[in-house]
């Protein structure tokens, strides 16, 4: 590689729409045609589209990831006194939610190797609530970096505990568990189209995908203010939560493409297995799943190991990324929520890990320069 090689791209959004070329233009122009830009025509093409990609009943697109889980959350009636479980290791969005509605955030701790929320640790924080005298009342399993969430576990232990299981599947939309894409894991599905998501739009966007119709005209009517069978019919506290036509257009050119780009991210994190296995932690595969390969992760030896690797990729114009530097529990916005217990494993993983460039328009070239990039093993550890 030389030196005057230009610096790897994080993520490339013109890369992939020029390969889109023609057919997103198209897609756009015919909504600037028609000029029905809320709730028009491509939106409930891409419902249908989605629902059968994933092989669920019923598809509500909605405006994000956050306003998926928000109205999942209040179709409910989640509220004040209730107990949401949820990892400690996650985007923010995932934890702001039950606050917003006045219910409780309860962080669990991960699994070390997978980096999902650890089934066994969720049930001794179902006593701590409990404890404080707050109500269980839903699961919110965050299929992380792209890789499922123990659904079968998770599910066992909602059964028995009687709780509403939501899936935040913001990453990893088209990853497989068992054969099956994420979709129909839990009672809800929430998933997110933001830009840099493996399916992403030129916007916010998101949909919500559940087995059950009642949900689903529940989630319809929440994201257009509480509407009934008329406009001014108006049946609860809703909110404004549609998907705009324009992202619904974008989306349905790139869902063409989408399952090639799933193929591409794949090969490229196997190359990286290959390349970086003994010199740095490699990402542990979930078992029985194909991950979406939202982010590809590596675990360094300790946070100095972190900053030495993150200095010699920069140098070659190889970028790197850390999520997330804090677990939720330490953030300040959340320190009056959390009862104060250890989290050690999330705690840990935060100071450790690294996320390297992974999108489906990488070249060979260019991940063979990353894996160059880290060179001996003595920097990084395992
Ligand atoms: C991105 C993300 C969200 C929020 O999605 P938006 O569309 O940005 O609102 C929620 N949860 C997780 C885990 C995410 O990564």
């Amino acid at each position: 590689m030389d030196i005057m090689d230009p610096p790897i791209p994080f993520l490339d959004l013109k890369a992939q729409q020029a390969r889109l070329g023609a057919a997103l233009r198209a897609r756009i122009d015919a909504v600037l045609a028609h000029g029905q830009f809320i709730l028009g025509p491509e939106v409930t093409e891409l419902e249908g589209r989605l629902a059968a990609f994933c092989g669920a009943a019923h598809c509500v697109s909605v405006s994000s990831g956050t306003d998926a889980l928000q109205i999942a959350m209040m179709a409910e009636g989640i509220g004040p006194g209730d107990a949401v479980f949820l990892p400690a290791f996650t985007y923010t969005a995932t934890a702001e939610v039950p606050l917003l509605l006045g219910a409780m955030p309860v962080f669990v701790d991960i699994d070390p190797a997978t980096f999902q929320i650890d089934p066994v640790h969720l049930r001794v924080r179902i006593g701590d609530a409990v404890t404080r005298g707050l109500r269980p009342r839903a699961i919110i399993g965050v299929d992380l970096f792209g890789q499922p969430a123990p659904w079968p576990e998770l599910r066992a232990i909602a059964a028995e505990e009687g709780l509403f299981t939501l899936d935040d599947c913001a990453q990893a939309f088209g990853a497989a568990l068992e054969g099956a894409r994420l979709g129909r894991e839990a009672d809800a599905t929430a998933v997110s189209f933001f830009p840099s998501k493996p399916l992403g739009a030129y916007g916010d966007g998101g949909a919500l995908f559940t087995e059950s119709a009642e949900r689903a005209a529940l989630y319809r009517s929440l994201r257009t203010h509480g509407e009934g069978t008329t406009r001014y019919d108006v049946q609860r506290i809703g909110m404004n939560g549609r998907l705009d036509t324009l992202q619904a257009a974008v989306l349905l050119a790139k869902l063409e493409v989408f399952e090639a780009e799933l193929a591409r991210r794949e090969a490229i994190a196997c190359a990286y297995d290959a390349g970086l296995a003994g010199r740095v932690g490699v990402p542990a595969r979930v078992a029985e799943a194909a991950s979406a390969w939202a982010i590809y992760a590596v675990l360094c030896a300790d946070g100095a190991a972190r900053d030495a690797a993150q200095a010699r990729l920069t140098a070659r114009g190889v970028p790197s990324a850390i999520y997330y530097p804090r677990p939720l529990h330490h953030q300040p916005a959340y320190r009056a929520a959390h009862d104060g217990v250890a989290l050690p494993v999330s705690e840990d993983v935060a100071t450790r890990i690294m996320a390297l460039p992974l999108h489906p328009d990488l070249s060979d070239a260019q991940v063979a320069r990353v894996i160059a990039a880290f060179g001996g093993s003595d920097e990084t550890g395992g």
